[in-house]
């Protein structure tokens, strides 16, 4: 490392910078071997309509397999592909996995079943996304409709025109749009209308202040009758309790995701547990 003190260059020593680098590079590595050697799976966790317990829809969730560490969840690898350009043949191995998915719900007559999938921030800025995204879906044989994004408002916030093109681009195709993680974000409100959103997804940090007197509250009211301004469809997420989901009924929301209802699975036990079970 190279410091400058008024004009006098000093060169430091940092082994622990050293050490931590070496660390990332093999772990950079190891994910790049993972993409290639199939050793990622995408899992889904159910989205209830609480008002009837019936599937609105599903998120899938990346994990790693990796055969040292076991089952690796990705917040210990997303922000690595993110700063390290993994992100997007990690992203476009989702997404055919969530298309391939697609059409073996379609082969149970679950054809209109949106699955969402994450997508980075810095992928949106990123101009050819929505023609990828049409690329693989036509190759496939999914439906647009079937594909819903969640992005977070970091992806809005630089306001570049290609983060507004991709966004209309994938809304004009008939993907689904939701904004991640909502409330968690330092921007103006002011911007949502500018957007081709579908739904506001709550935060789980306020679901989880629920029934505690804080300001949670208040947010989380707040942020239903937002969506319902705008004619958003409003998704509350990281739902553990009953009285959490008492409350967000009684509120006016009733979309649900959360260990409450189910933890994210496997592909073959959320079609065993929700699809096949269900549709027989
Ligand atoms: P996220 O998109 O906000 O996903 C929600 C996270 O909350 C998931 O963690 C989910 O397992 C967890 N969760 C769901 N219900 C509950 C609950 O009731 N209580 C608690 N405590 N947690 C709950 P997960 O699967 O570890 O994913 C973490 C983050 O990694 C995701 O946050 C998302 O930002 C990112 N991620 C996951 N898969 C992908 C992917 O395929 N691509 C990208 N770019 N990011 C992904
Ligand atoms: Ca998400
Ligand atoms: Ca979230
Ligand atoms: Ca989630």
């Amino acid at each position: 490392a190279m410091q400058e003190y008024s004009g006098t260059r000093i060169h430091v020593y940092e082994p622990r910078v050293d050490n931590r680098q070496r660390h990332r590079l093999t772990l950079e590595a190891r994910l790049r071997q993972a993409i290639d050697h199939g050793q990622l799976e995408l899992w889904y966790q159910p989205k209830l309509d609480a008002r009837d317990g019936t599937l609105a829809g599903a998120e899938a969730l990346v994990r790693w397999r990796d055969p040292r560490d076991g089952l690796v969840a990705p917040g210990r690898f997303i922000p690595l592909a993110e700063d390290g350009g993994l992100i997007v043949p990690l992203t476009e191995w989702v997404l055919d996995r969530a298309c391939a998915d697609l059409r073996i719900l379609m082969s149970h007559g679950w054809g209109d079943l949106r699955l969402a999938v994450n997508i980075s921030a810095a992928q949106l800025d990123h101009q050819p996304l929505a023609e990828e995204i049409a690329r693989r879906l036509t190759r496939a044989g999914v439906a647009p409709a079937s594909l819903e994004l969640e992005i977070t408002e970091r992806a809005l916030m630089p306001r570049a025109a290609s983060v507004l093109d991709n966004l209309n681009a994938l809304h004009e195709l008939g993907v689904a749009i939701a904004l991640d993680d909502f409330g968690t974000g330092y921007s103006s409100l002011g911007y949502l209308g500018r957007f081709p959103l579908d739904t506001l997804k709550i935060d789980q940090s306020f679901i989880q202040e629920l029934g505690q007197g804080s300001s949670g509250e208040a947010v989380v009211r707040a942020i239903i009758a937002l969506a319902e301004g705008l004619r958003f469809e409003v998704v509350a997420e990281g739902i553990e309790t009953l009285d959490q989901a008492h409350w967000l009924l009684a509120e006016g929301c009733h979309l649900h995701q959360g260990y409450l209802y189910a933890r994210p699975q496997e592909f073959e036990t959320f079609t065993r547990d929700f699809i096949v079970d269900d549709g027989a």
